[in-house]
């Protein structure tokens, strides 16, 4: 089975992720640990976490159906040392909060090099950063999320995330998910079956499926190759209903999060529906 879900709010307590994914008939989700645009939260309160894994008991959700993402300020590969820190600071109380949730990834966008380095030094600090958080917190995978390439983001090649994952070289501790908006925008075609096939076996030769711990289901406003970050909802944008029954009915992704980060939440109970559906057909 596969997990579909939502981005869900945290809004009143990370307990209410669990109940706004039952409402509108998730299989996982995806959700915040803490305010995503401050550095500093206070730490997650005892009866939180308690009601949290009550509330993902009552309403089925395993760890393995639940993708959390990390904040929006950090940057795994900033070039100022002092930021770095700031940053390698924030990922591990991110990481220690998926723990004390028990949860077993912490979905985040490798970094930006801000014109400031070359991209190998970019990638090469990422890889300290995840190095130094897997060390420091046990159980919870590091999942690099390929990006779009907007502005000086990393990670939007597939070969520059293997890079990652090599340089990290900490196996069974690193994962990675895959956005079809990212990926559409950085130049990888999932418009078409052919296109699907094709990027979908570059991934397995240069990543591979084992690692694909999670995916982002969203359609693109911008168009291929456009490096534009900017979701739409399923069938709305240039992507297209089809890259998302092809992912539905695809035995190589299953049991993981496949997590709509769409524009128009009000819209999220008909998309499941039509994944959920998409994925009955192939039976
Ligand atoms: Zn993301
Ligand atoms: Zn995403």
């Amino acid at each position: 089975m596969k997990y579909v879900g939502a981005h869900v709010s945290i809004a009143g307590g990370v307990e209410n992720a669990p109940l706004n994914a039952a409402a509108i008939g998730a299989r996982g989700f995806a959700m915040f640990t803490k305010n995503q645009r401050q550095w500093q939260s206070p730490p997650l309160k005892e009866e939180s976490i308690a009601a949290f894994r009550e509330n993902c008991r009552l309403h089925h959700f395993s760890p393995q159906s639940i993708l959390p993402h990390d904040g929006y300020l950090i940057n795994l590969g900033q070039p100022d040392d002092g930021k770095l820190e700031q940053s390698r600071r924030a990922f591990v109380d991110e990481m220690q909060r998926c723990r004390q949730l028990g949860l077993l990834y912490l979905n985040f966008h490798p970094g930006s090099y801000l014109h400031e380095i070359p991209l190998e030094d970019c990638l090469k600090r990422i890889a300290e950063s995840v190095r130094i958080a897997v060390a420091e917190v046990d159980g919870v995978k590091a999942v690099i999320e390929n990006t779009a390439g907007q502005g000086t983001n990393v990670g939007f090649a597939f070969e520059q995330l293997a890079r990652l994952i090599e340089l990290i070289d900490r196996p069974g501790r690193v994962g990675v998910c895959l956005d079809t908006c990212h990926a559409f925008a950085a130049g990888y075609d999932l418009s078409t079956e052919d296109g699907y096939e094709k990027v979908m076996a570059e991934f397995d030769r240069l990543i591979g499926f084992e690692l694909l711990c999670g995916m982002h289901l969203n359609d693109a406003k911008g168009k291929l190759g456009s490096h534009l970050d900017r979701h739409d909802s399923l069938g709305h944008g240039v992507l297209g209903k089809r890259a998302f029954e092809l992912i539905m009915q695809d035995p190589r992704i299953d049991e993981i999060p496949l997590v709509l980060e769409t524009i128009n939440p009000d819209l999220w109970p008909e998309e499941i529906k039509f994944l959920i559906a998409a994925e009955n057909l192939k039976k």
